[in-house]
């Protein structure tokens, strides 16, 4: 659209001036002519007047009005020269006319041309006749005979045909000047088109490079203002794209960052509206709405204490924190709201970290260091209670001393081993053992195990049955720490189990794992602890009197999954326990196999 204006605004005035001016110069051209004709048609009738005054010399002296001879003659000289013809005597009187018979016309005296003849000696004059009712030229002269006036003699001649050539004249003007104003509009236009081109292509490119295609560029073609201009916007073209791309980086670097950043980020505008927020904010405010930008701070974080600290930080223009809990068993947050005073349009920055991990662990450590102190007391009270005893007995009754001794030495093996488990644990937890994992096949697992605590077995009189087959796929393991896994799980199950009962272990392939299984027909764990008889120092009650340290389904739970396997309880109140885990398999060309 514009570039169609900007044509027809060149073409158009272009046209115009053309057109008034060859019609201003027409119209004087056409003037000027008239104004040549009139005059050559003066000089040419005031001759022919001369002629007339000197023909008709005589008879105008006489001075007879209106006389048939002269009538006739003067009719044919008027017919011969093609003009009228009057005869006036010197006082204005009409003598003979070629139009009108003299004696009904008027006096002449004051008529423009006789005047100017008695003055000047000659004279003319345009006026429309009343006698012909036609525009004439009148031109008159004085006939003299030697110096007196005797008369005047008259020509006249229609006007229209001076006017009918200067007409003509004009419409010729008028007609070239149309068809050079069309010839000029015609030019106009091709010269606008030209013109025009390079701002349309120009367009173009512009138009491209705002919808996103920045390597759009124009090929300058001329060496003109329109190249200088196509060059200078090439070179900002470049600029942009440079500058966008950079942005670009920017852009992508800053999204990587905060992206992967724990921390939670959210930037909030002055109109309390979120402006970016990063997927560890939306995931730790379990936000799972669409795009959160746009949206009030209050609906994205849905928790009273943030949009409190955040007003708060806001009214204060400082920097605010506190710790915040969101939900029951959601994340505990360490939230920060920071006023963005210059950058953002006024509004802030909200950083949450997550401090979940970190008050488990600070709870954890409180409950460790609780459990080790009181699982800790009781021994160390009968320990003191026999050594307050001992101090009595010692010298008296060495027999009850040995007796005492003999106790001593048993709560301090219990606690050695205590000690010794929990420093297992913490290492395994820390991940401090190295485990040597290779493929191993299961009865290398089991049997060595098993043999090691027959004894104990046996001394109950409790029925050991194993079912490992020597064809079982092989298991990555290490082989002592997995063993150590058989060895906690039968060792309970020998230990909970009464005399004269029956403990079966047993291992088969499933899937791409091989399952372990303990059972026992023991009392059995009952629903309610079930869950818990993993956990550190869990023990039961039964336990606690004959003297476990609550530590070695925690272990075995800690090396199976070092393992990548699983381990997991089953049991039937007053029937028995079945303890199981799992191993995965080694593949066909796992080093060693
Ligand atoms: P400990 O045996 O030293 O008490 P464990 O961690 O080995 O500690 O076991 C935790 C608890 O799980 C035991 O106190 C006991 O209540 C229960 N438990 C484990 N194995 C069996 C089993 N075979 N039969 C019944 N209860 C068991």
């Amino acid at each position: 659209m514009g570039f169609r204006r900007i044509v027809w605004r060149i073409a158009v005035p272009f046209a115009v001036l053309v057109f008034v001016s060859i019609m201003g110069l027409a119209w004087r051209l056409s003037a000027v002519a008239y104004e040549n004709h009139v005059a050559q048609l003066e000089r040419m009738l005031l001759a022919d007047a001369q002629a007339l005054g000197v023909a008709f010399g005589e008879q105008i002296a006489e001075g007879v009005v209106g006389e048939a001879a002269m009538q006739d003659e003067i009719l044919r000289y008027a017919q011969a020269l093609g003009a009228r013809l009057s005869l006036i005597d010197e006082d204005g009187v009409v003598l003979a006319d070629s139009d009108r018979h003299p004696t009904t016309m008027e006096n002449h005296r004051n008529r423009p041309e006789v005047q100017q003849a008695l003055a000047r000696g000659a004279g003319s004059h345009i006026r429309v006749s009343e006698t012909v009712n036609l525009e004439l030229m009148y031109a008159a002269v004085p006939v003299r005979r030697g110096d007196e006036l005797v008369g005047f003699a008259r020509v006249a001649l229609p006007l229209e045909e001076v006017r009918e050539g200067v007409g003509d004249l004009r419409r010729q003007i008028v007609i070239t000047a149309i068809v050079a104003a069309v010839l000029a509009l015609l030019l106009g236009l091709w010269v606008a088109r030209r013109t025009a081109r390079p701002i349309r292509d120009l367009t173009n490119v512009v138009g491209r490079m705002s919808r996103g295609d920045l390597d759009a560029r124009l090929i300058p073609t001329t060496q003109d203002e329109v190249g200088t201009l196509t060059e200078e916007f090439n070179a900002m073209g470049d600029t942009l794209r440079a500058t966008i791309h950079s942005l670009r980086e920017e852009r992508g670097r800053s999204r990587a960052v905060l992206e992967t950043m724990a921390d939670g980020v959210l930037i909030v505008g002055a109109d309390n509206r979120v402006q970016l927020a990063n997927a560890a904010a939306l995931g730790m405010l379990g936000f799972a709405g669409d795009a959160p930008q746009g949206r009030t701070l209050a609906e994205v974080v849905r928790h009273h204490q943030l949009v409190a600290l955040w007003n708060q930080s806001r009214s204060q223009g400082e920097q605010v924190d506190g710790l915040v809990e969101l939900g029951a068993d959601g994340p505990y947050i360490q939230a920060i709201a920071t006023p963005l005073t210059n950058e953002i349009d006024h509004g802030g920055l909200l950083l949450l970290q997550d401090q979940t991990e970190l008050r488990r662990a600070d709870r954890m450590r409180r409950e460790f260091v609780g459990n080790v102190s009181h699982e800790l007391r009781t021994p160390l009270a009968s320990m003191k209670a026999l050594a307050d005893t001992l101090h009595d007995t010692v010298e008296d009754d060495p027999e009850a001393s040995r007796r005492f001794l003999a106790k001593m030495d048993v709560q301090i093996d219990a606690m050695t081993q205590m000690v010794s488990e929990l420093l297992e644990l913490s290492r395994i937890e820390s991940g401090q053992v190295p485990l040597d994992i290779r493929p191993t096949r299961p009865v290398d697992l089991v049997a060595p195990r098993l043999e090691q605590l027959r004894p104990q077995a046996e001394r109950k009189e409790i029925a050991l049955e194993v079912d490992v087959p020597e064809g079982l796929p092989r298991v990555m393991a290490d082989a002592e720490r997995a063993g150590q896994v058989v060895t906690n799980l039968l060792h309970n199950a020998i230990k909970f189990t009464q005399p004269s009962g029956r403990v079966r272990v047993w291992a088969e392939a499933s899937g791409d794992e091989v399952v372990f299984g303990v059972a026992d027909n023991g009392p059995g764990i009952p629903p309610y602890i079930l869950p818990r008889i993993f956990e550190r120092f869990f023990k039961s009650d039964r336990s606690r009197t004959g003297g476990g340290t609550g530590l070695g389904l925690a272990i075995a739970r800690h090396l199976v999954a070092a393992h990548g396997g699983r381990i997991w309880a089953e049991s039937d109140l007053g029937l028995g326990s079945t303890f199981y885990f799992a191993l995965p398999c080694a593949t066909e060309n796992a080093p060693g196999s």
